[in-house]
């Protein structure tokens, strides 16, 4: 089984870890790069790399027509791109707000509404979004992070009643603190400080967040729908 797998931002991170086990396991994945080159690591074992911006619906769009001119219509869509701007509300700007909300909540949307017309009309289809740990436990100085994430839970949620007689599911990941470039801006003080609240008592690899999603898209999931999968060594625990 060989299916059209889409994974946004996956030129790095946990997103090129969950491209390269869906690519690994014979999918036929695309993966979205919003700057920089495609990653050779992806490129070299067939994965295509389309440049997209997802705060943008005609670069999405764009994008789309590509991988379906190339894989044919998305089947598996993993919702990863995301960004942090963090600081405490006191100090945020309505800017520091809305662009996270608009490329990890709207931007969500975008791919997904596009994703849905070919899974709809195929009468079948696996969306998981990647949302955080943070996004229910919440976070000091995270206030714009967590609302996205925790707006993911309610949207997954949504479209998993809205869609579930269309044999679409709708599933969320929420990784705790995953070693990647969006953690590497941490302090040493800051990181031994989470690390000493997680009960596995270390950070996760994006290849761990991977095998939730891979499991997720495959087969023995087909009647999980609507979850929010945490994937956080022990962190959330109680959410
Ligand atoms: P990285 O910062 O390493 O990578 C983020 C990815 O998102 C990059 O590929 C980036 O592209 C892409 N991206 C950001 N904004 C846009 C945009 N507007 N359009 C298209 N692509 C965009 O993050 P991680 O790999 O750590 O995180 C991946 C996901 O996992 C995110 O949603 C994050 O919130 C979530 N997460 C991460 C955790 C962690 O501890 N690392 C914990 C919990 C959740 P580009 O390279 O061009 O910037």
């Amino acid at each position: 089984m060989s299916r059209s797998v889409l994974v946004t931002g996956g030129n790095r991170g946990i997103g090129l870890a969950i491209a390269r086990a869906f690519a690994e396991a014979g999918d036929k994945v695309a993966i979205t790069y919003r700057s920089g080159e495609p990653p050779q690591a992806l490129t070299s074992i067939g994965v295509l790399a389309v440049r997209c911006d997802i705060t943008d619906s005609e670069q999405v769009e764009q994008a789309y027509k590509q991988i379906e001119e190339a894989h044919g219509a998305v089947e598996v869509l993993v919702a990863n791109a995301g960004i942090t701007k963090d600081t405490l509300l006191m100090r945020m700007s309505e800017e520091d707000f809305s662009s996270v909300v608009d490329t990890n909540l709207t931007g969500t949307f975008r791919v997904v509404k596009r994703a849905n017309r070919g899974m709809l009309r195929a009468k079948k289809g696996r969306v998981v979004l990647i949302s955080s740990v943070v996004g229910l436990l919440g976070s000091a100085g995270q206030a714009n992070y967590a609302a996205s994430k925790a707006a993911l839970v309610g949207f997954a949620r949504s479209l998993a009643r809205e869609l579930g007689s269309r044999n679409i599911t709708f599933n969320v990941v929420a990784p705790g603190f995953v070693d990647t470039d969006m953690t590497k801006v941490l302090t040493d003080e800051q990181r031994a400080g989470i690390v000493g609240q997680v009960p596995l008592g270390r950070y996760a690899q994006p290849e761990e967040i991977a095998a939730a999603v891979s499991f997720l898209a495959s087969d023995d999931a087909a009647y999980i729908t609507g979850a929010v999968i945490p994937v956080d060594g022990g962190l959330g625990m109680g959410h």
